[in-house]
């Protein structure tokens, strides 16, 4: 029989997590404090993020870092997740590729956020913070911390882009069962959120006026502090226990994965599988390609630009180094809310000028045919989002076919798409269209960054 899944005991689930900071050739460009223009210190960022966490942030020299005990406990809740062969999807594009995917939607929650929400909320409990507060796009995230904060006995407050509260009414359910506050953004709870209604009182909402009223009500409140579900490094660091896992997944296999595959947000999920696999490119052991797939409608990654920016709408971050679109730039309401977001991290932004990692594009149909294709094909709905990297798997795996070329793909897939059945539905009704975005809309809304 050909074995189809691969798990790891509970003694083989990570100790610690990987920081490619480390081990990168150039390091990261520092994140400025945007009124002195000098580099952020801990202490800046301990103003609104936990204590440990703003240390990782700026660690670009320890390698390896420590799981807390209590963390990895609960990891072992749901870990390790199954590596699995997609068989079914293998055949039914005909490929001589080996598919593999790492399934990160078997997390209680629903997806991969859950590995840097547990972090995130122990952090605070440790540091006697008993408020935590976030951002939310499709109800991932906010689920995930919403979650993390119970077992942890916090109490925690989402702010939630208006279009998915609004679309999406499950996620909030259940960030309510989980007794979370969560409120639609932009609210008229904040200055930050009262200043983007004045000026557009049918503001629907994105993660980056998401993020300015939550920052805001962290810095307002004592006893509270902010997290973040992607961008930052230290959510990339607790994300590679998807990869280190993988890795050895992958060894049971018998395989090493030719190309690296993940959907791309602001990088969590990416980073997180991405950078075990990327340690052995850096030592010069292999030659695994890495690729980011982003929406096309929200192209940092293969059309923004390289600048200073801030990752909110508001300006209330430290101006990070990314790939950007601007932060005024305002996606289009794809389904993959997760998506929607105008830049990539620090280090993943190093990543790609250094040409270790690349960007695909994928429109949003394309994107849904490949996730209706894998759920027939392996009996798993997918996220919009996952169905970005399964939408470059098939890409690369039909061109495999042309080739006869047998490569093995690794993607990620990051989350179920059971709330997403809307979405399905005015797809398969063939009410779902591609958004494309023109040269002169990308220059309009990159106009006020300031280029590297
Ligand atoms: C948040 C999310 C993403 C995108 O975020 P990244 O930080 O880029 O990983 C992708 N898939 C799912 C299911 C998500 O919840």
């Amino acid at each position: 029989m050909k074995q189809k899944r691969f798990f790891l005991s509970e003694d083989q689930i990570p100790e610690k997590w990987y920081n490619i900071a480390a081990d990168m050739p150039n390091k990261p460009a520092p994140m400025l404090n945007p009124k002195t223009k000098e580099p952020v210190t801990e202490d800046e960022l301990s103003e609104i993020f936990c204590r440990e966490c703003s240390r990782q942030e700026l660690n670009v020299t320890d390698r390896w870092i420590d799981i807390p005990g209590e963390v990895r406990e609960k990891y072992c809740y749901y870990r390790s997740t199954p590596l699995v062969r997609a068989y079914g999807l293998e055949e039914a594009l005909g490929t001589p590729a080996h598919i593999y995917f790492k399934n990160e939607s078997v997390s209680p929650v629903g997806s991969h956020k859950l590995n840097s929400a547990l972090a995130q909320a122990w952090y605070c409990k440790q540091e006697g913070v008993r408020n935590v507060t976030t951002e939310t796009g499709a109800g991932q995230w906010g689920t995930a911390l919403s979650y993390a904060a119970r077992i942890f006995g916090m109490e925690a407050a989402v702010y939630q882009v208006k279009i998915s509260y609004e679309q999406k009414p499950y996620r909030r359910s259940i960030m309510q069962v989980f007794g979370a506050q969560v409120t639609p953004s932009p609210s008229m709870s904040t200055r930050a959120g009262k200043d983007i209604l004045t000026v557009n009182p049918n503001h629907q909402g994105s993660l980056g006026t998401a993020i300015s009223e939550a920052v805001e009500l962290a810095r307002m409140t004592p006893d509270c502090k902010y997290t973040l579900g992607s961008t930052m490094s230290h959510v990339s660091l607790h994300q590679t226990v998807i990869g280190l896992e993988a890795e050895k997944q992958m060894e049971m296999a018998g395989e090493y994965p030719d190309e690296v595959i993940a959907c791309f947000g602001g990088g969590s999920n990416f980073s997180g599988i991405a950078f075990p696999f990327m340690r052995h490119n850096i030592s010069g052991k292999t030659h695994t390609r890495f690729i980011a797939a982003e929406p096309a409608s929200c192209p940092k990654l293969t059309r923004g630009v390289l600048a200073y920016d801030y990752g909110d709408e508001a300006g209330y971050t430290p101006l990070i180094p990314m790939y950007t679109l601007g932060h005024e730039f305002m996606p289009a309401n794809i389904h993959a809310g997760g998506l929607r977001y105008h830049g990539a991290g620090a280090i993943v932004t190093q990543l790609l000028k250094d040409g270790l990692m690349e960007g695909m594009d994928i429109n949003q149909i394309e994107a849904f045919e490949a996730g209706v294709l894998f759920a027939k094909a392996e009996g798993i709905i997918p996220a919009p989002e996952s169905s970005h990297a399964i939408a470059a798997t098939v890409r690369r795996a039909l061109e495999c076919k042309e080739t006869g070329e047998s490569k093995v793909l690794l993607f990620n897939l990051t989350g179920h798409g059971l709330m997403d059945m809307s979405s399905y539905d005015q797809y398969l009704r063939g009410n779902l269209i591609n958004y494309s975005l023109t040269d002169e809309e990308i220059r309009k809304s990159v106009k006020n960054v300031v280029g590297i």
